[in-house]
């Protein structure tokens, strides 16, 4: 094959889960609003009302992709500030009555990590565990549920496993427990980032109060995001200054970071349907190759279906450890993760799949491959390739010691 000979290194990108690459639609659509269309949404004259009337469209498209209102929207700089806003904001707003935070033990570290820090600062916190495929049971979220539970928060799919949860089931039982304790706490929030390409997010049919999503994970631009805030929801925001987002996060808006999120957001709900039924039928056939040349592969998560984003599989070799796996195909151009972006620079055991019940030594053996748009089985077919030839100086230890 010529592409052997190709002057040009191939390049196969599997790793959509820690970020993606922007669309070009999505580009396009953001360009103006960097050199010409420059104008500080908070003035009076025509440039400036032209980046708010650029910020309000996107606004409206982001509201519309969860089947809400635009005045429910605050735009941040991504999934971490939703997070953090969700958990901080509402915590520091809630009476000290109310000092219990449920959460899970794989959600992503902007969760965790504002999670803990509530704990310092005298909060109670439960972690829910998970099953061995990494979904939680709402029964388990209604067993630790007090009087005191300010907030409930759940990812919708996970990131390293793409496990999907049951959003809408807990937010039924939280429904009725507050109905039954006639409150309205404790509130729900999930994290959503991993989800908007891939599942419907109706915020009424999810009943969350709170949601977070980033552009960074579906073809828009990294640093934005938004948090959906449900309207009545207490929440004391993290940045002050210049009453930006209806008071709700100061600062000058990232005008063409929104612009980029409400293009992505309304391409990837439009081509939603399309892209689950690629990416399941490309992820199912690759997993079948790849348990018929290694045997002895396991998958991690739930397995393929309804539980499971399409375009995750997080598998363990047992010949090879997954950082030497991420290495060698790194040589060959093709990308791919141990763990969560985030928590490889960590170098501590991903948290999530401890969570699993599995050892560290398991854990080393695992590598997360995440398909996206223009992963095609040609790609697929050179990994394989290129995994086999791994396995094979690994196996007969040329490599090894
Ligand atoms: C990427 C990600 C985040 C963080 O989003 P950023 O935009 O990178 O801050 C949060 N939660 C999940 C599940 C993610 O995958």
């Amino acid at each position: 094959m010529s592409l052997r000979k190709n002057k040009v290194p191939r390049r196969v990108y599997l790793d959509y889960a820690a970020t993606t690459p922007v669309r070009r639609e999505v580009a396009r659509a953001m360009a103006p609003f960097f050199v010409n269309e420059f104008g500080n949404p908070a003035t009076l004259y025509r440039l400036g009302t032209a980046a708010y009337q650029a910020v309000s469209q996107s606004r409206t498209a982001v509201a519309s992709a969860l089947s809400t209102t635009p005045d429910t929207i605050v735009f941040t700089s991504g999934g971490t500030e939703a997070n953090n806003l969700a958990l901080f904001g509402l915590g520091r707003q809630t009476p000290p009555r109310f000092r219990h935070l449920v959460t899970t033990a794989i959600e992503h570290r902007s969760v965790l990590e504002p999670a803990r820090q509530l704990q310092k600062e005298g909060w109670r916190v439960s972690y829910i565990p998970v099953n061995a495929d990494g979904l939680v049971d709402p029964r388990q979220v209604l067993r630790v549920l007090r009087p005191t539970t300010a907030l409930v928060s759940v990812m919708q799919a996970n990131n390293e496993i793409g496990a999907v949860q049951p959003i809408a089931e807990i937010g039924r039982q939280l429904l009725k427990f507050r109905r039954t304790n006639s409150s309205s706490y404790p509130y729900f929030h999930t994290d959503a980032c991993q989800a908007v390409s891939y599942l419907e997010l109706a915020v009424d049919k999810l009943h969350v109060d709170l949601l977070s999503i980033s552009a960074s994970k579906l073809y828009g631009p990294k640093g934005a995001g938004a948090l959906y805030i449900r309207r009545g929801v207490p929440l004391l925001p993290l940045l002050m200054g210049g009453g930006q987002e209806a008071g709700r996060r100061a600062g000058t808006e990232n005008v063409p970071g929104i612009v980029g999120l409400g293009a992505a957001v309304t391409l990837g709900v439009t081509e939603r349907d399309d892209v689950v039924q690629r990416m399941r039928a490309l992820a199912g056939w690759f997993w079948n190759q790849l348990r018929k040349q290694f045997p002895g592969v396991r998958l991690l998560g739930p397995p393929p279906g309804s539980n499971r984003l399409p375009h995750n599989l997080n598998i363990i070799f047992p010949d090879v450890e997954g950082e030497t796996l991420v290495l060698y195909l790194d040589r060959g151009g093709i990308s791919c993760s141990t763990a969560a972006a985030c928590a490889s620079l960590a170098q501590e055991p991903s948290q999530v799949l401890s969570a699993l019940g599995l050892s560290n030594q398991e854990i080393a053996h695992a590598v997360r491959f995440s398909l996206g748009q223009s992963t095609t089985r040609q790609d697929l077919n050179y990994v394989l390739r290129s995994l086999n030839t791994i396995q094979r100086i690994f196996k007969h230890g040329s490599a090894a010691s």
